[in-house]
């Protein structure tokens, strides 16, 4: 019996158990240590940003973003409906009412023309989502949202990190990005986040409301000779033990990018073939953006296709999963949302898209075998 391959497999790729050991060591466990330092200055020389947060997650920087721009009832937000829940959910819990845009059918990025039709003077906040790694439409988005000046754009950047939009790193588009650092996610370190600072006047007051609405860290750096509260906040703060096995992670970005460069071509080359006899399609990578490969999915032709694939594969030892279940019209989509909830795009793209196994160190093997078994299992069907 051949063991079942896995949809994602978090690994050690380099000193991540070493630098573990060394935080320990320091006796610094909590937030705001040394290996915190050296990650938020790794990202932040990545974004060209102003300062990097390190969070507990993506959904606390994306709590952390709602919170610096005040945020409040009344405001509207607009999010893509296929993404995962913390993008909404985040800025719904400051009590915002949400509008959910549609995706454009490349790379099920939020879509410009639509967007452009749900803004109005009570938007605060629009938050596009990088899909798989693969940059969204962001200037015709940003070129969307000129004119309205109460405006903010926030990428939520968890699945792009390292991925470029026409040579710009995804990320240092919006006021604010967010990452994660979770298991199932390119860099991983458990559980984790970091919030992109990309506008200097934006930095000391997201470190206070990062610190429970404390000026501690300025305490620490000798700027102010007592620290105090002053400001709204929470305890967002990456422990320094996690932002140390993180660290081992992003030194060796170079390497885990282009393993997952290998894993996603192969699997395009191997199935290329067969898309017009198997009715399924493939991403495609627009050629003025760099992927940072988060995953690999397969469009197939029908919801009941795509449903029977997943069960196929499970039969023959591979995993496989669709994705993004419509927010627009999911119980608590439907009690938070103001329009008039029609995402055409996402309700078909979401029936239809299957994702294949993809993580660093899945072999050439594993690749055929989890092709034989997508392509037996749709000649099944
Ligand atoms: C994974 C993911 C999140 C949530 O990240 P956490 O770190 O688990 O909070 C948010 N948005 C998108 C697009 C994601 O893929």
């Amino acid at each position: 019996m051949t063991e079942t391959i896995p949809l994602s497999e978090p690994s050690l790729e380099g000193n991540e158990l070493a630098y573990l050991d060394d935080a320990i060591g320091q006796r610094h466990l909590s937030a705001l240590g040394e290996y915190s330092r050296k990650c938020s200055e790794l990202l932040g020389a990545a974004h060209g940003a102003a300062d990097v947060v390190m969070t507990t997650s993506c959904t606390d920087a994306l709590e952390l973003s709602a919170l610096l721009l005040g945020i409040e009832p009344g405001d509207v937000v607009v999010v893509p409906s296929f993404t995962y829940v913390s993008t909404a959910l985040a800025f719904a819990r400051q009590g915002a009412t949400i509008r959910f845009c549609d995706i454009e059918p490349v790379t099920f990025g939020m879509d410009p023309n639509h967007l452009e039709a749900l803004l109005d003077g009570s938007v605060r906040a629009v938050v596009p989502v990088h899909y798989a790694g693969v940059g969204c439409d962001i200037e015709d988005i940003l070129n969307a949202t000129q004119g309205l000046p109460h405006l903010d754009v926030v990428e939520d950047n968890a699945d792009g990190l390292f991925g470029s939009y026409r040579g710009e790193p995804l990320g240092s588009f919006g006021r604010f990005s967010t990452l994660s650092f979770h298991e199932t996610k390119n860099f991983v370190c458990g559980e984790g986040g970091a919030l992109v600072v990309n506008r200097p006047g934006d930095v000391e007051r997201a470190r206070i409301l990062n610190d429970k609405g404390t000026n501690r860290g300025a305490f620490l750096r000798g700027q102010v000779d007592r620290h105090t509260w002053v400001d709204t906040g929470s305890s967002f703060g990456l422990s320094d033990m996690l932002a140390a096995f993180l660290y081992g992670q992003l030194e060796r970005r170079s390497e885990i990018l282009a393993k997952r460069k290998v894993v996603f071509e192969r699997y395009q080359v191997m199935l290329e073939g067969g898309q017009r006899d198997g009715g399924y399609s493939l991403p495609v990578v627009p050629e003025d953006r760099r992927s940072a490969y988060h995953m690999y999915y397969v469009i197939l032709p029908d919801r009941a296709t795509r449903d029977a694939v997943i069960d196929g594969m499970r039969v023959r030892g591979v995993a496989s999963a669709f994705h993004y279940v419509p927010l627009h019209s999911s119980p608590y989509g439907l009690e938070v949302s103001d329009g008039d909830g029609e995402c055409p795009v996402t309700d078909d793209v979401a029936g239809r898209l299957l994702r294949l196994p993809f993580y660093n160190n899945l072999s050439e093997s594993q690749a055929d075998r989890v092709v034989e078994a997508f392509l037996a299992a749709l000649a099944a069907c």
